[in-house]
């Protein structure tokens, strides 16, 4: 096991959010500090040097914070996948069950070109719903994902097992 970050300090637990029983990772005091939110995104960015990224997808709404960041800092786009009717374009959209509620993702069809290399990007992994749902929405431009980064991982939800095993998925901080 290797020490957390100093940075990790700045995530805090809410009991009941969004409802009784959840326990909510909240990563807003961290994104509040700027020294520490940028080495968080530091950490996130490590993971993909020394390899060829086209772009970032973030999922929303935090992955959006965290996967812009990250595009700005490796010089790379940045490609929203969107909760259902917010986008303006012609889009795809995937279906999942989450945590606690069922939903749905969309992007814009014409997003990224085939063969674009991408890496998908969000704030929490939990059951893993939301990120395979995203893996198989990207895939469908006919883009490859070279793997998925999270900067939290709830261990013990199931979210690892539920993603393709051989393909990178990193997390800064698993509790
Ligand atoms: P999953 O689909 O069950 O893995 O849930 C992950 C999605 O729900 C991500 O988009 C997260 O933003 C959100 N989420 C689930 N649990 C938490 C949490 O404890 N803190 C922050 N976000 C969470």
């Amino acid at each position: 096991t290797v020490a957390a970050p100093t940075w990790a300090a700045r995530l805090r637990d809410i009991a009941d959010f969004p409802k009784p029983g959840i326990l909510f990772k909240d990563i807003m005091p961290l994104l509040a500090d700027g020294d520490d939110f940028r080495a968080a995104i530091a950490a996130m960015c490590a993971r993909w040097r020394g390899q060829r990224l086209d772009a970032v997808v973030g999922i929303e709404s935090r992955g959006f914070i965290l996967g812009a960041a990250m595009a700005h800092e490796l010089g790379i786009g940045f490609v929203p996948v969107r909760k259902p009717g917010k986008l303006p374009g012609k889009v795809l959209r995937e279906e999942y069950t989450l945590e606690y509620r069922s939903d749905c993702i969309e992007m814009h069809a014409d997003a990224l070109p085939a063969g674009a290399r991408v890496a998908v990007i969000d704030d929490v992994l939990a059951t893993g719903g939301t990120l395979v749902a995203a893996l198989a929405l990207v895939r469908r431009l006919g883009v490859d994902v070279v793997g998925a980064g999270v900067l939290v991982e709830l261990d013990g939800l199931g979210g690892r097992g539920r993603w393709e095993a051989g393909l990178p998925l990193h997390a800064e901080l698993v509790y």
